[in-house]
């Protein structure tokens, strides 16, 4: 299928390709992320140096018809974990990269004037790169805005904002959605924005006019399996029909709905901040559901409208509603939306950002509850306020601000709304995954009685399904990850064969963050003060711990087993 690998050196300003690995050919997204930056960064580097390399990666299936499977997987060392971290999005550019042959983009070195931003651009006629110094520190709305200007309807842009820019620890990557002018969705995780910004890099464009679909290599079998895994995902439930925010009455009733600094994990006015309150006012205000990617066929991201009919942003998120909201006790939607927005477009990760608001908050920087103040000091951030960028740089940055002993932080990471001390196996996983306090990670949500086991099972499901290309929404099980590898590539992979590959990629992430020092501390807070609603504080052992690193036979649960996020 001449697979290539594009590789961007921003020390010299020169691209190449280079051919695939055949021997790699059913890694993709997270696991070949992981395979690269194992084999090509020095773990110990600076995250923000030119020895760091972030790498986009589509997935294995992307850019052929499998339903919602062109997510793009942005990998890397990151800023706030010195780990390696893999952060994974929607939008339209995984799918293009995918249908233009590139299974990754390896971006290394550092430009050598600071001061200059680059702009890397393909198509199926070749690369380029090219300097912009139009799009210096502009935020990414008006920066797509202008990327659009220069390109057809058929580019979409991968790009970071101001927070990137300045090497801000909470930056994100930013993706533009079905609109190119929208950069809302977000491979938010870790500071890889950071680590893409720190090279000089301002945007990617990619343009796919003239590509056809990925071809499998076994036509008939890839297209008979796809209308049964079709069939079957439209005959169940789509849980994610009206998308993640309608999960907060659920996460409420679990306690596992951040509130005051994490103080507490039920939020009185959770109803107000439940996700149907945006879907009802779909009717008057406009917005409404759509897919974020070609090919998505459970349209899980809400359009989000203020009252006066106009586009706020999208999608607006369970994650983004629980720490932006509920744990700033900022309990109006409307205000939750502007700092959504403002998130994206300063390039910065909601989880982050708004559980470092609620820091400050708890440090008496603001009042609990203060909207409008916790919106000014987001405007700041690209404006060289010393808290908004203590804010931007993560919760562990306002921790040192404020000089706080009680950190919401694993790792180096603020903890998303999916609460540890409620969740036990999804406290493993924070503990234990190379990706720290990551919830897409492996969240478990029912343990049953081994926490270790529901642990790994979900973190290799997950690490498999982010290596696909398939979203997480979309629930794949091993299972169809095999039917659709083996048409894709007309091989016999067995079931043990492919959960291998998850395995895979789990054992290079922990191999690289040993080298790298990686410490996922878990704070001494959590084990002794418990959740008020329910009692339960962090009780994981060390035995139950190491049990995650060890790897389990295969049981029915795993073969059962859908992705989640
Ligand atoms: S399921 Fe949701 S997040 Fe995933 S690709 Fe579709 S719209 Fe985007």
């Amino acid at each position: 299928m001449g697979d290539k690998i594009l590789r961007v050196n921003m020390t010299d300003l020169t691209v190449k390709e280079e051919p695939f690995p055949e021997e790699w050919k059913f890694l993709g997204g997270r696991g070949l992320s992981a395979k690269i930056l194992l084999k090509e960064v020095d773990p110990t580097c600076d995250p923000l140096g030119p020895d760091n390399k972030v790498v986009l990666a589509p997935g294995v299936l992307s850019g052929s018809v499998a339903p919602t499977s062109g997510r793009m997987s942005v990998g890397g060392k990151s800023p706030l974990t010195n780990g390696i971290k893999e952060a994974n999005s929607g939008g339209q550019a995984g799918q293009k990269m995918a249908k233009l042959g590139y299974r990754a983009m390896i971006i290394e070195g550092k430009a050598k004037d600071p001061e200059k931003r680059y702009l890397v651009s393909l198509n199926k006629d070749g690369y380029a790169i090219t300097e912009c110094p139009e799009l210096k520190g502009l935020r990414t709305y008006a920066a797509a805005e202008k990327l659009s200007e220069k390109f057809n309807d058929k580019t979409a842009f991968v790009l970071c904002g101001p927070a990137g820019e300045k090497g801000f620890s909470g930056a994100s990557v930013a993706l533009t959605d079905e609109g190119a002018t929208h950069p809302a969705r977000h491979a938010a995780r870790g500071g890889l924005g950071a680590a893409f910004g720190s090279k000089g890099l301002k945007a990617v464009a990619v343009d796919d006019s003239g590509t056809k679909p990925r071809q499998p290599q076994d036509q008939a079998a890839f297209k008979d399996y796809l209308k049964t895994f079709t069939k079957e995902f439209k005959e169940g439930t789509n849980l994610f029909e009206y998308g993640t925010s309608t999960t907060v009455p659920v996460a409420n009733m679990l306690s596992t709905f951040p509130t005051r600094n994490r103080h507490e994990m039920q939020f009185e006015h959770a109803d107000k901040l439940d996700g149907k309150n945006l879907v009802e006012n779909f009717e008057t205000r406009g917005g409404g559901m759509h897919h974020c990617m070609t090919g998505c066929i459970v349209s899980c991201s809400n359009v989000v409208h203020n009252a006066a009919g106009e586009y706020v942003t999208s999608a607006l998120e369970f994650e983004t509603i629980g720490l932006c909201g509920s744990n700033c006790c900022i309990d109006d939607l409307d205000k939750v939306a502007i700092m959504d927005r403002l998130c994206d477009e300063l390039g910065l990760d909601t989880i982050e950002t708004g559980g470092a608001i609620g820091l400050a908050m708890d440090c008496g920087a603001l009042e609990f509850g203060d909207a409008d103040g916790a919106i000014a000091l987001l405007e700041k951030v690209d404006k060289g306020d010393p808290l908004a960028e203590a804010v931007a740089k993560g919760v562990c940055a306002v921790a040192e601000h404020f000089n706080a002993d009680r950190v919401p932080a694993i790792g180096g990471q603020g903890i998303p709304a999916w609460e540890p001390r409620s969740l036990p196996a999804t406290a493993l996983t924070y503990m234990t995954s190379a990706m720290g306090a990551d919830h897409t990670a492996g969240l478990v949500i029912a343990a049953g009685d081994d926490p270790s086991k529901s642990s790994q099972e979900a973190q290799l499901v997950n690490a498999l399904c982010d290596s696909s290309g398939f979203c997480q929404f979309q629930g794949p099980k091993i299972e169809n990850i095999r039917a659709l590898y083996n048409a894709m590539y007309a091989a016999d992979l067995s079931f043990e064969d492919v959960a291998d590959l998850g395995w895979q990629c789990m054992q290079d992430e922990w191999e690289f963050n040993k080298k790298a020092g990686y410490d996922p501390a878990l704070p001494e807070w959590m084990r002794t003060e418990k959740v008020p609603s329910n009692d339960m504080a962090i009780t994981a052992t060390e035995d139950d711990v190491a049990r995650v690193f060890e790897r389990m036979p295969v049981s029915d649960e795993l073969r059962n087993l859908k992705a989640v996020g």
